[in-house]
């Protein structure tokens, strides 16, 4: 009889985000705000191994600047590794390998792109064989994004963005995007925002406590049609990043004149995602913006979620 071992090393891939529409609810007592996103996995991916070993650890690599990733225990990934041990029972560790693309503290959801792929990798190597829906609960107890990084596609995100609902999308975009070699921290430009709210509460209307994602966003995203989408993308952490970051407008302006749709801080930034009308134009737009010494990948949209991939 010939038998299956049990594979000893596990690899997964997992994508990216951009927000093309985040609107922000109004500062709720627990210090937390509800939120409307509408997601795109795009094609920048962050690939997981994961091996057997008694203890938990990791190593990362990968092409995008790595100064402010932990190697110890505060590393999402070895989070999700742990937190799966133990809603299992599993009483060994693993060891954890990282080869990062998506830039990190850039509003791409790179950290939890690595929290859900390490996930479904351990998952798959200690055979724990979850339902989807546990690996989802795993998922949100993470952190916000990682339910997301797991299902991929086109969602909508409502509560605190990790009640999701998949959204009809057809076609593929062309994303270019300009990286920055200085992070934003999320809460950082969520309390700017909370600032910048109280300090102009006289002139703005207060802000919806229920928010919710435009309609011409979904009917954008059901045409698979990059003029529409660019004219109704929105993120309501654009202006606080901009204040944080004023270095961001002229990044957003340059891709502007050079041929994007729309350029959009991506979550809490500072990448700035430009929207093309098709690749002959992304393409334009990404040697404009290296000429201009920025620096460029491009990725399409949308893209898989989490995913084993061969060894
Ligand atoms: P989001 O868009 O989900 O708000 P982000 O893309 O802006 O997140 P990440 O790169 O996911 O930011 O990481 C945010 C912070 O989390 C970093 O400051 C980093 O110190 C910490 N961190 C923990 N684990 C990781 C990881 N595996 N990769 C990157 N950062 C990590």
């Amino acid at each position: 009889m010939i038998r299956r071992e049990e594979p000893r090393t596990v690899r997964v891939r997992a994508p990216g985000k951009i927000n093309v529409f985040l609107s922000v609810g109004a500062l709720q007592d627990d210090g937390y705000h509800d939120v409307a996103i509408a997601y795109q996995a795009v094609a920048l991916y962050e690939d997981v191994r994961v091996s057997e070993s008694d203890d938990f650890t990791i190593s990362v690599s990968g092409s995008v600047e790595l100064g402010r990733v932990p190697l110890d225990d505060t590393n999402i990934a070895i989070k999700a590794a742990r937190l799966l041990a133990f809603h299992t029972g599993y009483a060994g560790g693993v060891q954890i390998e990282i080869d990062k693309h998506v830039p990190v503290t850039g509003g791409m959801g790179g950290g939890s792109a690595d929290a859900a792929a390490t996930l479904l990798a351990c998952d798959a190597l200690w055979g724990t064989d979850l339902p989807r829906d546990e690996m989802l609960d795993l998922a949100r107890q993470l952190g916000a994004d990682v339910p997301f990084a797991f299902t991929g596609g086109t969602a909508i995100g409502t509560g605190r963005g990790d009640e999701l609902s998949p959204a009809l999308a057809q076609g593929t975009f062309q994303w270019v995007l300009a990286l920055a070699d200085f992070g934003l921290s999320t809460q950082t430009v969520y309390g700017e925002l909370d600032r910048h709210r109280e300090r102009h509460a006289s002139e703005m209307s207060p802000a919806n406590p229920a928010p919710s994602v435009d309609a011409d966003v979904l009917q954008a995203l059901r045409a698979g049609d990059p003029r529409m989408l660019a004219a109704a993308m929105h993120n309501d952490l654009q202006a606080p990043a901009l204040h944080l970051e004023p270095s961001l407008a002229n990044v957003i302006e340059t891709g502007e004149r050079n041929g994007a749709l729309a350029g959009i801080i991506s979550g809490s930034g500072p990448t700035v995602a430009f929207l093309a009308a098709d690749l002959d134009t992304a393409l334009e737009l990404q040697v404009a913006l290296s000429a201009a010494r920025f620096n460029v990948v491009r990725a399409t949209g949308p893209v898989h979620g989490a995913r084993l991939i061969p060894d």
